[in-house]
């Protein structure tokens, strides 16, 4: 199998109109490049669900704030490339291509969007909405496959494919981590030596903030001593550390539903985040 990269939106449909003629069953992977092992998992788990794989690579200038890191994000596409040999597509599209002159429209998925990152990155589901359901509609593929590290923005897109009737089974996969815990992330390489040390602390205290809700602890406590914890490890700000239902994922004060932690702190000028399941199952 050969990688066929495609820049335009024309060409995408032609290619899954092929696909399609023959029965294929279709797997896409949206993703802003700097491609890690995280990516990757997706990449394998749509192996092995669907004939076809398309991942994408565009970094959304919608979903990036006035004061982030848009211009600074890593773009790496060759050596991405060079990892996708066992996909059947990438679609790399321009921003012109994607955001023609005159584009206007967003899309907005309402209360998931105003919990968790939501008051701390204002715009940024808008965002991310926008460009997955532009994504979804131009492949239509049969499943579509996201990482539960962005707990929030899968139950985002989980909300408005229900609500726009797009056709596809949004699939979750689970995070995968570094041998110590930190969770994979493109972002992880704006880290120092001594940031990327002290990172590690993030998974540790939510792995121990789960264990202590579990064993009984009030979850006020709980969060308390968690957030006492990031401040003494070097994290500032901190934008939340909730427990929080994992549908609403409105903000709990105690575990009587599936529910997870939800993190969001600065390292340096870098900002990490990390959720861990509480309660498991619907
Ligand atoms: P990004 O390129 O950061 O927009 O991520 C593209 C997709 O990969 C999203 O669905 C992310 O949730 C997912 N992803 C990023 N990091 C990880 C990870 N460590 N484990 C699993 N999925 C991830």
């Amino acid at each position: 199998m050969m990688l066929e990269i495609i820049r335009t939106i024309d060409d995408l449909r032609k290619k899954v109109s092929d696909f399609r003629k023959v029965g294929e069953r279709i797997g896409l992977i949206p993703t802003m490049g700097a491609l890690h092992a995280g990516h990757l998992s997706l990449v394998a788990q749509a192996k092995k669900e669907t004939d076809r794989q398309i991942v994408t690579i565009f970094v959304n200038p919608k979903q990036f704030g006035k004061n982030e890191d848009f211009s600074a994000y890593p773009r790496h596409e060759a050596e991405d490339a060079a990892k996708l040999q066992n996909v059947d597509v990438l679609f790399a599209p321009n921003a012109e291509e994607i955001y023609p002159p005159g584009f206007a429209t967003k899309v907005e998925v309402g209360e998931l969007a105003n919990e968790l990152c939501g008051p701390h990155r204002p715009g940024h589901f808008s965002g991310v909405a926008t460009i997955v359901t532009k994504l979804l509609t131009q492949s239509l593929p049969d499943r579509a496959y996201f990482g539960e590290k962005d707990y929030q923005q899968l139950q985002i897109i989980k909300r408005l494919v229900k609500d726009l009737d797009i056709p596809v089974e949004i699939v979750g996969v689970s995070t995968m981590r570094e041998h110590d815990g930190l969770a994979m992330s493109s972002r992880n390489r704006y880290l120092s030596q001594v940031e990327r040390k002290t990172a590690s602390r993030l998974p540790e205290i939510l792995k121990q903030s789960a264990a202590a809700i579990k064993d009984g602890k009030p979850i006020d406590i709980v969060l308390r001593e968690g957030l006492e914890k990031m401040k003494q490890a070097g994290f500032d700000p901190i934008d939340y550390f909730t427990l929080a239902d994992s549908e609403t994922l409105k903000p709990l004060n105690s575990p009587t539903r599936p529910c997870r932690l939800f993190i969001a702190a600065y390292l340096g000028r870098t900002r990490l985040i990390d959720n861990w399941p509480v309660i498991t199952g619907k």
